[in-house]
Formats: structure tokens, sequence, C-alpha cells
């Protein structure tokens, strides 16, 4: 991959100690992990590293300590589930530098793991202090940097690090780091992006970012509720920020000026009350949606149009379902579009790129999520990517 070194570029690493950055802050329910995704995400990692004769040092935060030690944060609580994904044993090492981290490297035979325990019990880690991160790295021969999820943020083991030690990216970061370059780094083009979802505010420098990078911005969910309003469409008591309509109106702006073209729903499903198959169920043309009802869904006509948009590009890039897809059967339209998008994929004539926390759990429920090209558990990294911004944890592995 150019401009970074992959475990590729590692030579003989046998007997030296990697130092490696994973994402093991894992949901958690009644002491177990009940999603193991981002530890399998870092297997292939961990395993490579080890099966090479590397004594594997894992290093990651689990929940938010602030800078104290916390013994339901420590990274002991999901370290049988780390094995239990590895399938091999994990020594835990209940500190991350000092002599506790030597004595016990000099236990671990080559090819063995270590856990470390959660960094963020340490102010340093936050701070990015130098300091810190020198007390760290100076166990290490070399860095490798597992997880995108945590690469937005300029932390002693997402950043400081990288300087301290020959750096490298882990397979996970190398592969989503590949999907988001193919995606809106150099894609093919047409280019068309699907954002919805409710956290309209936050998401609008997304918007902002991507009317200059596609050529077609597909909006639903709260978000298109919001430049419906700004439009002058009455949306009654949907989901809407109206006073973020100038800002919504300077998007499409801009959007007009670089050649964008954006696609609001022309019908939509709305209800009175929000509950799974309302008795008030109908759908409508955006302008006839009544003062007392709530736009939940965009429509059949339009998601019609919308696949027939996606028929035309070559690039999918997706955050946020088009409505609110856990209540019946205010799931179609993302269901029907994550289920073109996926055939599309199939057929070869579709690269698709989608990401978020509610995405992947919409693609999900719709079966599509094998089928897109990539999927990425990194919430707020993939957001900050979205919104064209430059993640500190990947520009420190820069070479
Ligand atoms: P992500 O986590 O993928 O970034 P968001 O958190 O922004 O997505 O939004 C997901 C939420 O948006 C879902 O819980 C969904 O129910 C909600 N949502 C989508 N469309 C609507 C709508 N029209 N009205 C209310 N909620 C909606
Ligand atoms: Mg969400």
């Amino acid at each position: 991959m150019a401009g970074f070194r992959t475990l590729d570029d590692l030579g003989d690493v046998r007997g030296k100690v990697a130092l490696v950055r994973v994402d093991l802050n894992l949901p958690m329910d009644e002491g177990r992990a009940s999603d193991v995704t981002r530890v399998e995400a870092s297997a292939p990692t961990i395993l490579e590293l080890a099966d090479a004769g590397a004594k594997v040092l894992l290093l990651a935060h689990f929940g938010r300590p602030k800078g104290q030690r916390s013994s339901v944060m420590s990274t002991s609580m999901v370290m049988g589930d780390a094995e239990r994904v590895l399938g091999r044993e994990i020594m835990f090492i209940p500190e991350v530098s000092g002599p506790v981290v030597a004595q016990s490297i000099g236990i671990l035979r080559d090819g063995d793991i270590g856990l470390l325990d959660n960094v963020r019990f340490w102010p340093g880690e936050e701070q990015n202090d130098p300091e810190f991160a020198k007390a760290i790295a100076a166990h290490g021969d070399f860095y490798v940097n597992d997880a995108f999820s945590a690469a937005h943020r300029a932390h002693a083991s997402t950043e400081g690090l990288a300087h301290l030690l020959p750096a490298y990216v882990g397979r996970a970061m190398e592969k989503e780091l590949k999907a988001l370059d193919a995606a809106l780094g150099n894609p093919q083009t047409p280019v068309v992006a699907v954002v919805g979802g409710a956290k309209v505010s936050s998401k609008l420098a997304v918007l902002e970012h991507l009317v200059t990078k596609v050529q077609h911005l597909i909006i639903g969910g709260g978000m298109a509720n919001t430049f419906l309003a700004a439009r002058g469409v009455d949306v009654g008591k949907s989901l809407c920020e109206h006073d973020l309509a100038a800002t919504a109106n300077a998007i499409m702006d801009k959007a007009d000026h670089a050649g964008c073209t954006v696609h609001l729903p022309y019908d939509v499903v709305v209800a009175k009350e929000f509950a799974a198959n309302p008795a008030s169920l109908r759908t409508c043309n955006v302008h006839e949606v009544a003062a007392d009802e709530m736009i939940l869904d965009v429509g059949p006509a339009a998601v019609e149009a919308l696949a027939d948009v996606l028929k035309t590009c070559r690039t999918l890039v997706w955050n946020g379902p088009l409505g609110a897809f856990e209540t019946p059967p205010f799931d179609e339209a993302t269901v029907a579009l994550a289920r073109t998008a996926a055939a599309l994929t199939q057929d070869g004539s579709l690269v698709s790129v989608a990401g978020g926390g509610d995405t992947v759990a919409a693609l999900n429920h719709a079966g599509a999520a094998g089928d897109f090209t990539y999927v990425s558990t990194a919430g707020g990294a993939f957001l900050e990517w979205m919104e064209g911004r430059e993640l500190p944890g990947v520009k420190a592995l820069q070479s």
C-alpha cells in the first residue's frame, strides 16, 4: 500500500516484541462481550505476528476510565472473549510500562500473546504525553496499529507511539484504508453517497465535504426532513432540525456549483404515532404530509428512482439509514436500497462501502452487509473520514 508500511514490509520478527494497538472496546452484556466483531477483525494481524514468532503485546482502551484505574474497565474483562476468538491463551499484564511489563516479556516465549491493561488508566494516553509514550515504546521493537476505529484520536497509543518505533499498518487497518481509498480517495466515477439517520447537526459537515466529492447525493432519514423543510416543505411532526435550514440551503447551493445532484424523497411513509405498523400508516407525496404526521421512511416510488441512480454509478458510500428501520414497516426503503446495492456489488458494477453504528445494524437487518465491498465498524473515525478530515492515527503511520 503506497505511503504505508504493512506487515509485508516486516523482516524476521522472531523473538521481537510487537506492540499492537487493537480495538478491544467490546459492547458488554453481563460480563461477557455481546459482539466480538472487533476482535475478529484484528485476529489476522495478531495471529500472523504470533505465528511469525514475535512476542505480541496487545495495547487497547476499554471504556472511559478518565485516567484512573477501574477494575470494571480493565482489559482483563475481555481477555476470555479474545482468547476464544483467537484460539490462543493470552497472558494478562496489569500495566502498560515498567518492571512488570519487562518481567512479563521475559516470561513470554516467541509467538506468545500478552494483553496490557487499559491504556486509558493513565492520563498520558489521552494527553498524548511523549514521556508516557516513551515508557511504553521502551518495551517494543516495533509498533503495529490495527485500530482504525481509534485513529481519529491523537492519543499516545494511537499516534504518539508511531513516531517512536518503526510503525506498521495492521491487516484490518490496511483493509479499511484500501476500502476508503476506493470509495472517496481514488474512486471509479460516478460516485453516489447515501446519507441518512438521525444525527443531523453532526452530519452536516459530512454533507458539506461530500458534495465536492460525489456526483450524486441521496439524503434520507431525519436528514432528509431537515432539507425538505429548508426547501419550504411542511414536514409536520417529523424529526427535523428547523434551525439548520440556512446551512441545509447553503449545502444544496454548494452541490449545485460542484455539479452534484442532490436527491430528496418525493414520496414518504408517514404516521401519526411512532409504533410498529400503526393504524395511521400511509404513503404520500412530500407535499401532502399533515401537521400531525411524521415522516418515518422514504416512499416506494422514491426508492425505485434511487435504485436507478445506483445503477448508473460505479461507487457507493453509505452512512445512515433512510428511515426508522428498527420499527417495521419503516425499514422498507433502507432494506430495498441496501439489497439493490448488494446485488449491484455482487454483479461487479458497484464498489460499495458503508459505515456507522446504526448503518451496520440496518445492513445486517437487510441481509446485505456481507455483499457490500466493505462495511466499516468504526463509528466516529468513519464519519471524520467522510468529513474529509485527516485522521491523526493514520497520518502518523505514513512513511
Ligand atoms: P449511524 O449510527 O449509522 O451513523 P445515526 O445514528 O445518525 O446513524 O441514525 C440512526 C437512527 O436514525 C436510527 O435509529 C433510525 O431509527 C433513525 N431514523 C432514520 N430515519 C428517521 C426518521 N425519518 N425519523 C426518525 N428517526 C429516523
Ligand atoms: Mg448511530
